[in-house]
């Protein structure tokens, strides 16, 4: 009868939209072939970057940092180190100590740039720089003492020596004018200079990645990879100077800088993103640029998410079809709201809550899995990505030292990694299926990027000092 044929409509409408769901789901999921073409393309595009004719075409700039040797624990003193680029701006006191009592001491500050002086003149973000440097010497009561410093800028720099570093351009949130192409040391002593407050010996200009490395190094010899995965991603490693054909010199090894968030602004990526990633691109501050970033970092994840679940909303397949205006908004999924909504932990009505909070209210418990669901396959391939992207490093090391095997370590720093309930497991079992000759361990470093920057400067200021004498 009539009522048959209603159920029957009923249930056709809601499979017709379950596999409309899956779909759309499933473009954004990636297949194994998938992931070992990732991996073959970033390890083509390593090679582009490191060789001198092709490296000005290359989208992965594969920067060398003139980082060659690893702490060897003879070091000491007192050092500064700023870190700039990530979540949060520090300023920090690293006390270094040598021989027996060998160890590491750091104090530090947390400051906030408001966003106005991330987007204003680069007068204004390096006067600002300065003017926390000058709180935080007063707070630790060394108003007035001039020592060597590290500076953590976590943007891709060119470098032709370790004290300075030439920003190529900007990425994440940051516009500031008049830096481009300017050298940020400079930048750095010049504002310092302006304030007439105080002196500083900058000694080496470090990006995120390699202080990762060397904080977790300083520890553990065997590691010569640092990994970012926080508000951008990004990847640096030791690589043999004779392949660092933009360095003169055939000996040894030299950290480089990938740089790898770049990966698929030359089309590498074009055949795994989706209308959502193109979306994201779009709405970004430099639309074109790392794509591969935009697919992986926390700044992006959470767009990527919204983008979905927008999506769904027009189609009547979520929020019972009504776009919200906070739905419209940007930037209102952040990590930490990710990496909540996945925790295992977590019953369905706190994602309801969840979702209330961030002013999505006409949610139902169907909305709530729906919403879990896009956020842990859009987090899983961002970790297959990742996990992709260092298969291609550790075996390209393990090539390049001719082994059958390579037992290597990797250290880990950045928010997303930290705080995502499955974003560490995800990568790890995606590198071993595919690089299943490189025994990696993952180590998460605290504080990794400021304390390392203040090792590279303490290293450079014993060289300099054996230098002397
Ligand atoms: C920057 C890298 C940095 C990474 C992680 C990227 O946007 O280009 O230099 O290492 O973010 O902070
Ligand atoms: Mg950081």
């Amino acid at each position: 009868g009539k009522g048959a044929a209603m159920v029957t409509a009923v249930a056709y409408r809601l499979a017709k939209q379950h596999a409309e769901r899956q779909r759309i789901l499933d473009s954004l999921r990636l297949d194994r072939d998938q992931l070992l073409e990732v991996k073959r393309r970033m390890e083509e595009e390593m090679k582009r970057g490191l060789a001198e004719k092709a490296h000005t075409t290359a989208a992965v700039k594969m920067l060398p940092t003139f980082v060659r040797a690893t702490p060897d624990g003879t070091e000491r003193g007192d050092f500064l180190a700023l870190d700039l680029g990530g979540t949060n701006f520090r300023v920090l006191l690293v006390r270094v100590r040598s021989g027996k009592r060998r160890s590491v001491e750091m104090h530090n500050k947390i400051y906030t740039i408001p966003q106005d002086i991330t987007q204003g003149t680069g007068e204004e973000l390096f006067d600002h720089i300065v003017h926390c440097i000058a709180d935080f010497l007063e707070y630790m009561g060394m108003k007035g003492a001039s020592l060597p410093l590290g500076f953590t800028f976590s943007f891709p720099c060119h470098q032709t020596r370790l004290d300075q570093g030439i920003l190529i351009k900007w990425t994440k949130g940051f516009k500031a004018s008049g830096c481009e192409g300017e050298d940020v040391a400079t930048l750095l002593k010049d504002a310092i200079h302006r304030s007439e407050e105080f002196e500083l010996d900058v000694v080496a200009v470090v990006n995120d990645t390699v202080g990762t490395m060397m904080t977790c190094g300083y520890e553990d010899p065997q590691c010569e990879v640092g990994l970012i995965v926080g508000t951008g991603t990004n990847a640096c490693y030791m690589e043999e100077m004779s392949n660092v054909e933009l360095v003169d010199g055939d000996e040894g090894r030299m950290c480089v800088n990938m740089e790898w968030g770049a990966f698929g602004d030359r089309g590498e990526l074009d055949d795994v993103c989706t209308e959502f990633d193109r979306a994201v691109d779009d709405q970004s501050t430099y639309p074109g640029k790392q794509r591969y970033e935009k697919m992986i970092s926390g700044m992006y994840l959470g767009e990527i998410v919204r983008n979905v679940l927008l999506d769904f909303t027009a189609k009547g397949l979520l929020f019972r079809g009504k776009l919200s205006e906070r739905l419209k908004t940007r930037g209102i999924f952040e990590t930490k709201f990710l990496s909540q909504i996945e925790s295992d932990r977590l019953a369905l009505r706190q994602v309801r809550s969840i979702l209330q909070h961030l002013g999505l209210t006409s949610s139902t418990c169907d909305d709530s899995i729906l919403v879990k669901e896009v956020c842990s396959v859009v987090s899983k391939r961002a970790a297959q990505l990742c996990g992709a992207g260092l298969a291609a490093v550790v075996d390209k090391i393990r090539l390049n030292r001719d082994l059958e095997k390579l037992s290597i370590t990797v250290g880990v720093d950045g928010t997303l990694y930290k705080l995502h309930p499955h974003f560490a497991s995800i990568m790890r079992e995606t590198l071993r299926d595919l690089a299943p000759d490189c025994e990696v361990t993952l180590v998460q470093s605290e504080d990794g990027s400021g304390k390392g920057a203040a090792l590279i400067t303490a290293v450079a200021c014993r060289l300099r000092d054996e230098r002397k004498c």
